[in-house]
């Protein structure tokens, strides 16, 4: 039997955005923040360099902002660059008071960082303003989050929930555009139960998993954008997806990041035939920024038609190695692979989404009591290619300046009342579930083909036919069988990646991270690029 909440707000996703929205909202609301799969079944637990602020004397918020906007390709908005910028200090010392153990700077060969806490220095920031907790500060900040939440009476934290639609006031066919809460799946019961509140968050994370190969865990799956277009939301920049030029490739290796830094120490990218490539493309070569690495390896994977190419470190002394990168060593050697004496096969996978659903400085989206925040957002900050380590600070500024938006809110927001039930009638069990897992392989396969790294309009074009093929497949199947997680995960990459497609053949001009041999130079006037929805006139 399926069950009715009621709450004052709710937060779909326990990520930094999410659980930093609920943190800061009074103890007197009734707050439910949702997971789909455990609470830290998002990206946020897997972050591992840190979060960008001014944070020390020497630094200055211009020259975040300058920093942020040349790293944009022009596509910046430098209000919302500058907002995220100026808060970013605030932001930080809440970090701080929640307990969240960054590193300390007690070395004094660093004297001239005024700050107690350790900065380190990341591509494309002019000062050292990256405070972190070593090596896994997204697991520090989320368990710390999470440890705080629990305390909190007056906040529900459910694992296991999977929001399917937002419940709108059109959907429902009444007049005016309100969200009035969600549709969600409870997978211990099977049951869609109807979560009403007077404010909805989407804290949903990113959509990387759109793509065969990705840094990102499972859920990636940019369920609030599709949520959101659905309900009515304008989303902007999707053709912007940042690819990590590095990720191991191993059948049972799901998601690993070979950081950088290897790159850093001296190891060479090869070919299978063991010949140097990076040269060719770039003087810096295997330094170069992480867009052109990434485009190099695709080029070349595309061209001699190889599963993967290599990362080699192994003509480094074998100590220096395993004292420098025990995880990597770790890591690998559990898979059989020896960096020491073998090179790493790795190709690139999607990192991170920077467009997303449209939003204002409080997280205010197009359709009212709806909320957006974290990486399921366009803010304007990112522009045409995101800033490492902006991605968390974003999560926090946004995530209190919602949390504030919604408190001047509260006086004049009532309850809805109780709201339909899901309607499960006409519906059955599938029996066809091979369809579902075909459907997920068949599209993340032609967005890495035909959407990747490179573009061009005839691989875009050829992406347009089979996405829509598979939307009206996929739309059939919900119509006629009960939902299950993996349905609603393709259904929503599905309309991602429709929407991605769409906006990457508007473009007509390589900026940034969109590349397409079509077009490969930049027009003068930079503009983002919005889809509206078919449900929302203005
Ligand atoms: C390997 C890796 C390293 C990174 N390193 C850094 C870094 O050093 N610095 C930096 O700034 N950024 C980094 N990033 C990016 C950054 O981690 C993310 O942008 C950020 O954590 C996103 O936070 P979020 O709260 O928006 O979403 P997430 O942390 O991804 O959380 C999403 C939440 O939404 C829930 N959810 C999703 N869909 C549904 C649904 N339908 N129903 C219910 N719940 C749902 C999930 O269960 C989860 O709880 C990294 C990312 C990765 C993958």
């Amino acid at each position: 039997m399926s069950q009715q909440y009621q709450h004052d707000v709710l937060v779909i996703g326990s990520g930094a955005a999410g659980l930093s929205l609920a943190l800061t909202l009074p103890g007197h609301l009734r707050i439910a923040v949702l997971s789909k799969g455990d609470l830290s079944n998002g990206s946020t637990f897997w972050a591992q360099g840190g979060v960008a602020a001014v944070l020390d004397d020497t630094d200055t918020v211009q020259s975040h902002v300058e920093d942020t906007l040349n790293a944009g390709g022009g596509l910046c908005h430098e209000d919302a660059v500058r907002f995220t910028v100026e808060h970013s200090r605030e932001a930080i010392q809440w970090l701080i008071d929640q307990g969240v153990p960054f590193t300390r700077d007690d070395d004094p060969a660093h004297d001239e960082n005024s700050f107690e806490f350790h900065l380190t220095r990341e591509g494309g920031h002019s000062h050292r303003r990256i405070i972190h907790a070593a090596d896994a500060t997204g697991a520090a900040i989320f368990k710390t989050l999470l440890a705080q939440a629990r305390l909190r009476p007056n906040i529900d934290l459910l694992e296991q929930r999977v929001a399917v639609d937002l419940i709108t006031e059109r959907r429902l066919g009444l007049d005016g555009d309100r969200c009035l809460g969600a549709y969600v799946l409870d997978r211990s019961t099977g049951e869609v139960d109807t979560f009403g509140a007077r404010f909805t968050i989407l804290a949903t994370g990113g959509a990387a998993k759109v793509y065969l190969y990705t840094s990102n865990p499972d859920g990636a799956c940019g369920d609030g954008i599709a949520m959101a277009w659905r309900a009515g939301c304008r989303v902007a920049n999707l053709e912007f997806n940042q690819f990590h030029p590095t990720c191991l490739y191993h059948p049972q290796a799901k998601s690993f990041l070979v950081t950088e830094a290897l790159r850093g120490e001296g190891a060479l990218l090869k070919l299978p035939n063991g010949e140097r490539f990076m040269p060719r493309f770039d003087p810096r070569a295997e330094l170069a920024p992480r867009d052109i690495v990434a485009r190099a390896i695709d080029h070349e994977m595309k061209r001699l038609g190889v599963d993967c190419v290599y990362l080699d470190i192994s003509h480094k002394p074998a100590e220096f190695i395993t004292s420098h990168f025990p995880t990597v060593y770790e890591r690998c050697l559990s898979f059989g692979i020896d960096i020491t004496r073998q090179a790493i096969p790795v190709v690139p996978a999607a990192h991170y989404t920077c467009g997303g659903v449209m939003i204002d400085q409080h997280g205010c989206t197009d359709v009212p009591g709806l909320y957006a925040i974290g990486e399921t957002t366009f803010t304007g900050l990112h522009g045409a290619n995101r800033m490492a380590s902006n991605s968390l600070l974003e999560c926090f500024v946004y995530g209190r300046s919602a949390a504030a938006h919604i408190v001047d809110h509260l006086p004049h927001t009532a309850l809805p009342e109780l709201l339909p039930h899901w309607d499960a009638s006409q519906v059955t069990d599938s029996d066809e579930d091979v369809i579902i897992a075909h459907n997920w392989d068949e599209l993340r396969r032609f967005m890495w083909d035909y959407v990747g790294i490179v573009r061009t309009t005839k691989r875009l074009q050829r992406a347009e036919h089979r996405v829509r093929l598979l939307l009206d497949e996929i739309d059939e199947f919900y119509s006629n069988y009960k939902v299950s997680r993996d349905l609603i995960e393709l259904r929503n990459l599905a309309q991602v990646a429709e929407l991605m497609i769409r906006s990457a053949m508007q473009r007509k001009e390589s900026r940034g991270l969109h590349y397409t041999l079509d077009y490969p130079d930049m027009l003068p006037e930079a503009l983002d690029t919005i889809l509206v929805p078919p449900t929302y006139d203005d």
